[in-house]
């Protein structure tokens, strides 16, 4: 028994999938205390974005602790912050029509920024109900836990979670229904038994649920439903932003424009925790104080996430990188379906949030298990655990996007074997 069973909780969880201990990680390789090298197709569940230990931030993070800049500052000015705030604002925030949203610090971890988004909605909207889509993934505290459609993790609760309607999510009810409509209708009738909500809350591509992507004509149709029933539009751009989508957000090329919208994971580009969460000016209807945290002035973390922005998204080269490799990554993906069962296999996501689904967990699970042992990280998502998810940094290089795409192949070859022999 190791440290880890020893003493450890059983809530751990990514550790049973990789029982090795690792030392030292760079870009997109994780290095065992024994000096066995992996391919990280898990990038810290979508927070190594742009790998681990990037040279830029790490210097820019060195430079300013040898400096004795400020750690903690609870939420003072500090030109840490000031420095964050300036970046954000011209390099991403303006460019994208968005310069004139407001910029909350939350606690540091992306249930924060949701938790806050759903009060903020709630108060400005004098509301208490939220929709929500079946299998969202919006964090395990009380209310973010409460859109969150996972029957696991409400499990772990003990309580009633309240206060969310559960909508079906595009493509729940097959091709060629647009559940959209099932929410206008219910909405417009004042029978239907649902509440008339403050906001509704949305991932682009569901991460957790099983990469489902949302249609683009899906989610201009739900901006317009949430417009015609005074309801605010809260993107939970955690997992789906920073990048991942091939743009910074993920809903840009939609073309929508969401009243809140939540960042973390790799808002800090370094690891670091880190959320924001920013809206429309005239949502700002906190008083000071009115939600805090003792964590919401990462002083380190404002350090990298500039650091990042400045070397990411100063242009659009890192954004025309990032869609060549998802193009590269889901023509493998496709190949890879391809030659083990066109008919039972299926692309998911969109840009660097793909993967495959699997007809159940158990074979994704031997999949990933196998890859693991040939050397890939990599984890599964869906309410089955059905679906491989390759959640890669985005600054891979193409021989590793090789590399992982080879390994899931014989992966997918020896698990399918292993389930006939099994059967015959
Ligand atoms: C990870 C995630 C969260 C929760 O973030 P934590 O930092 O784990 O609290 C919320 N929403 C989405 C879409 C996520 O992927």
């Amino acid at each position: 028994m190791n440290i880890f069973q020893k003493t450890e909780s059983e809530v751990r969880t990514y550790s049973r999938s990789f029982p090795v201990t690792f030392s030292k990680a760079k870009g997109a390789v994780l290095t065992t205390e024994d000096g066995k090298e992996y391919v990280d197709f898990l990038a810290g569940a979508g927070t190594l974005n742009y790998g681990h230990n990037n040279e830029v931030l790490k210097q820019a993070l060195i430079d300013y602790i040898s400096n004795d800049g400020l750690t903690h500052g609870l939420d003072m000015q500090s030109e840490a912050k000031a420095h964050f705030l300036q970046t954000f604002h011209d390099l991403i925030l303006a460019p994208r029509g968005m310069g004139d949203y407001k910029v909350m610090f939350t606690g540091p971890t992306g249930t924060n920024a949701v938790e806050a988004a759903m009060k903020l909605a709630r108060k400005v909207k004098g509301r208490s109900n939220i929709i929500s889509f079946t299998n969202g993934f919006h964090g395990v505290s009380g209310g973010a836990l409460a859109a969150t459609g996972n029957q696991h993790h409400r499990g772990g609760m003990g309580t009633s979670l309240s206060d969310v309607t559960r909508m079906p999510f595009d493509g729940y009810l097959g091709e060629g229904v647009d559940t959209t409509e099932y929410l206008d209708k219910v909405l417009s009738d004042p029978s239907s038994g649902v509440d008339q909500p403050a906001a509704v809350i949305v991932e682009t591509i569901q991460g957790e649920g099983g990469l489902n992507a949302a249609s683009f004509e899906w989610l201009r149709n739900l901006e317009k439903v949430c417009r015609r029933h005074d309801m605010l539009l809260i993107v939970d751009d955690i997992q789906s932003g920073c990048g991942r989508s091939g743009r910074f957000f993920s809903f840009e090329e939609v073309g929508i424009q969401p009243d809140i919208v939540t960042l973390s994971k790799s808002l800090s580009g370094y690891g670091l925790p880190f959320a924001v969460t920013i809206f429309r000016p005239e949502l700002d209807q906190w008083s000071p104080g009115e939600h805090n945290g003792t964590f919401r002035g990462n002083n380190h973390a404002f350090i990298t996430a500039a650091a990042a922005f400045k070397t990411f998204w100063s242009d659009d080269q890192f954004e025309q990188e990032v869609r060549h490799k998802a193009e590269k990554l889901r023509a493998g993906l496709e190949a890879i379906i391809k030659a083990h069962g066109a008919k039972t296999l299926k692309l998911k996501g969109r840009g660097l949030m793909s993967g495959i689904e699997c007809p159940d967990g158990e074979l994704a699970g031997a999949v990933t298990g196998s890859a693991f042992e040939q050397g890939l990280v990599i984890e599964t998502s869906g309410a089955h655990d059905q679906v491989v998810k390759c959640l890669v940094p985005l600054v891979l290089t193409d021989e590793q996007i090789e590399f992982g795409l080879k390994v899931l192949d014989r992966a997918f070859a020896d698990a399918l074997a292993a389930r006939e022999r099994k059967a015959s």
